[in-house]
């Protein structure tokens, strides 16, 4: 047994468990030589894994190994004989999960569709199936007596070597091919089939910045280089996006193409479609499984020319890569704040280095991250300072709001303004970032507040469905009647929620629809979908919503913009809370006058005079978002620190806290500066309590060492069993 060891190449395995290293196997004991060699980095196997069978992803091939031979087991089974993962692809998962420090196995299947993350599914070798000579020469005819053979055939014969996903999309059965095969008229090639590039429409003609934006952007074609950006809505980025993806298709490239929300992925599709002539794929968590893994599969076999995609999509495999866009880049949806804990933008700019080709970041209203990055010129810092054709950008008036009477968190000032709107035939805005009918149930007699049992938090009242929610863990309680405290049944909603608002604008503009959107009314797959299409019919009507309403949705018929009530973002304890602020003031803002139609925005707030808010308003966000950075740089905050948040969560606050305590010991050091441990913001959720570890670096290579050290403690502490702990590198969120 031991010499046959050392005979046979060792397997070395990315699995998906929470243990941060790979395993080694023998290949399956019948492997021919031919198939071993083959075997490459990429492909997965079967394998026992305790008593179990799990799927690895294979990493290397190695002569050594340091587990006993008596150890060391076969694997079950090779599925798949060409790499599933493309190089580049594998590449930058084993980047990311040193980077952050999350077990590789896990990343790898991250980057897989859940088909071919769990099942044992084999893929068909290469797919890629094309002509024979003798298939190439047979006369018209021949096959008359086989219609489907002839059929596939035909197909084939028009559209050249085509990967098998696409034929049998088409129709065609294995049998078919099988019969074909055996005939040897056709036969599995290892080439890519040539995809045709696409025809297009030209698009209009290019202003001058978009033009200059396109040239920079891409001199130097096809090479690595990042580039923000940065134009302020309705200035024409995505315009800019498809010139360059044009080029991209006209090279025979592939282009990539993030956006931060599942919502805007159909919008951004249907403009592709109505330019390109071409086949996009769509990746996002609302496509049911199998229509996800034949998007994937589209975009690894080169058959897609376009791929969009939410978040994880920028781990799809290319057969040719040519660029890669990401759309709105600032905003936080591009990180995941859970499990594996990844900046998809971060991730895109590695992998463009990687695959050597463009990145392109673009935003209105950009994080100071990539800003800093752009201002200190380590990426290419494109402007748009013009809104397309007469499109003026709108000025936000401040309502000063104290003491004013409020109807539904309405001034009578904006309740006017609403009036002549709609009754001018145009459309309204209303933001206000709180779901629900009211955030707080309180006692008129005796006080109390209905508190979630599980959570440090309060349950928002939710009218429609007559119940109390957590909006932490999701607690649902039939509404009570009376105080479960004194009995009174002066129960009574204490602030505003968008449920609320919609029953007072629905009282004063009965003549007028008024949709609301949050993730209450908009749980159906497509309902954003179908909402954009009714509103920009163009009738009157008023929109009102939370967040969702501000990412880059196109309502060209809505012509003021109101904000009810953001006082909550200036006094926000998250150092990020300012920047966030712009952000959102100014994408919302960007919603009005995005035609020809002059906007108009105003703002409701109790601070009229706070400096932030004052330097937001009269300069813009480009200078606000400068003045941030300054104070960002006097406090060795990120980007000019780097941040990483250790966080626990345990039965009880002194187990959190003393696990965290471990990992500053192992952590300190004159390099880094540790804060806490501290319970979180939120202190008990879903009836755990939380404790955070806050540390900042002067530099990547600081904070790497550091989160180095800090997982090897938590994976030996003695108490990490008992609790749920992680690390998030480059955290967004210190909540
Ligand atoms: P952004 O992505 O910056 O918000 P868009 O690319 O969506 O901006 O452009 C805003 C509007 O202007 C869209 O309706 C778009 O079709 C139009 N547009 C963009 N560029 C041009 C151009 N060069 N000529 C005419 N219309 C344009
Ligand atoms: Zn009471
Ligand atoms: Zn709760």
């Amino acid at each position: 047994m031991l010499c046959y060891t050392a005979a046979m190449p060792v397997l070395r395995l990315a699995i998906a468990t929470p243990l941060r290293r790979l395993f080694d196997y023998l290949p399956p004991a019948d492997t021919g030589a031919d198939t071993l060699a083959a075997l490459a980095p990429g492909c997965r196997l079967l394998v026992p894994f305790g008593r179990r069978q799990l799927i690895g992803v294979l990493i290397d091939t190695v002569s050594e190994t340091d587990v006993p031979a008596d150890k060391l087991r076969p694997a079950l089974k090779i599925l798949d004989h060409s790499p599933l993962i493309s190089p580049k692809v594998l590449a930058l998962c084993r980047w990311a999960a040193e980077y952050y420090r999350h077990p590789e196995g896990e990343v790898l299947a991250a980057a897989l569709p859940i088909t071919l993350r769990q099942r044992e599914q084999a893929t068909p070798r290469a797919g890629v199936w094309d002509l024979t000579l003798a298939g190439k020469g047979l006369p018209q005819g021949a096959l008359a007596r086989a219609p489907r053979q002839a059929a596939l055939l035909a197909d084939l014969q028009q559209q050249g070597a085509s990967s098998w996903s696409i034929l049998a999309a088409q129709g065609h059965s294995t049998d078919a091919r099988r019969a074909l095969r055996d005939k040897g008229l056709i036969e599995e090639t290892e080439a890519q089939p040539a995809t045709p590039v696409p025809a297009w429409l030209d698009g209009p003609p290019l202003s001058e910045e978009q033009a200059r934006a396109v040239d920079t952007i891409i001199a130097g074609a096809q090479q690595f280089s990042v580039s923000l950006l940065h134009g302020v809505t309705g200035s024409g980025k995505t315009e800019v996006y498809l010139q360059l993806i044009r080029h991209t298709l006209a090279a025979g490239r592939q282009a990539l193409v993030l956006v931060p929300e599942i919502g805007l992925t159909p919008q951004l599709a249907e403009r592709l479609s109505e330019r390109f002539d071409a086949r996009i794929a769509l990746l996002h968590s609302g496509l049911a499984e199998g229509a996800r893994s034949r998007a994937w599969e589209d975009a690894r076999s080169g058959q897609a020319h376009i791929v969009v995609g939410t978040r994880s999509a920028v781990f799809a495999s290319l057969a040719r890569p040519g660029l890669i866009v990401v759309d709105e880049e600032h905003d936080i949806s591009f990180k995941q704040q859970e499990g594996f804990r990844y900046s998809a933008r971060d991730v895109a700019v590695k992998r463009a280095q990687l695959e050597n080709v463009p990145v392109v970041l673009g935003s209105a209203t950009p994080s100071l991250e990539t800003l800093h990055n752009a201002l200190g010129g380590r990426y290419r810092h494109v402007r748009l300072r013009q809104r397309i054709g007469d499109a003026t950008l709108p000025d936000i008036d401040v309502l000063d709001v104290r003491g004013k009477a409020l109807q539904g968190g309405m001034s009578e000032r904006l309740l006017d303004a609403c009036r002549e709107t709609l009754d001018a035939g145009n459309q309204v805005l209303l933001f206000l970032n709180r779901r629900g009918y009211a955030p707080t149930l309180q006692c008129h007699d005796c006080g109390f507040i209905a508190q979630c049992r599980f959570c440090d938090a309060r349950m928002t009242l939710h009218k429609a469905r007559n119940e109390l929610r957590c909006h932490h863990c999701d607690w649902r309680l039939p509404l009570p009647r009376a105080c479960p405290q004194c009995g009174s049944s002066q129960l009574n909603p204490r602030g505003l929620g968008t449920e609320q608002a919609e029953s007072v604008l629905g009282r004063h503009f009965p003549a007028y629809p008024v949709y609301r959107v949050d993730r209450d009314s908009m749980q159906r797959r497509d309902a954003m979908a179908d909402l954009s299409k009714t509103v920009n019919r163009g009738n009157p009507c008023i929109l009102l919503g939370t967040q969702m309403l501000t990412k880059g949705h196109h309502f060209p018929g809505v012509t003021l913009v109101g904000l009810l009530d953001t006082d909550h973002a200036l006094f926000s304890a998250d150092f990020r809370g300012p920047e966030r602020m712009g952000q959102l003031l100014t994408q919302v803002a960007g919603r009005a006058g995005r035609a020809s139609q002059p906007g108009q925005v105003l703002l409701q707030t109790h601070y009229p005079d706070h400096p932030l808010l004052r330097t937001l308003l009269e300069r813009g966000y480009d200078p606000y978002a400068e003045a941030l950075l300054e104070e960002r740089r006097n406090l060795g905050l990120p980007p000019f620190g780097q941040l990483l948040v250790a966080r626990a969560e345990a039965d009880s606050m002194q187990l959190a806290e003393q696990f965290l305590a471990g990992l500053k010991r192992a952590g300190t050091s004159d390099r880094v500066q540790l804060i806490g441990p501290l319970p979180s913001p939120l202190q008990r959720k879903g009836g755990r309590f939380r404790a955070q570890l806050l540390a900042v670096a002067r530099n990547r290579g600081d904070l790497q060492q550091l989160a180095a050290r800090i997982v090897a403690e938590g994976e030996a502490s003695a108490v990490s069993r008992k609790l749920r702990w992680s690390v998030d590198v480059d955290a967004l969120d210190t909540g």
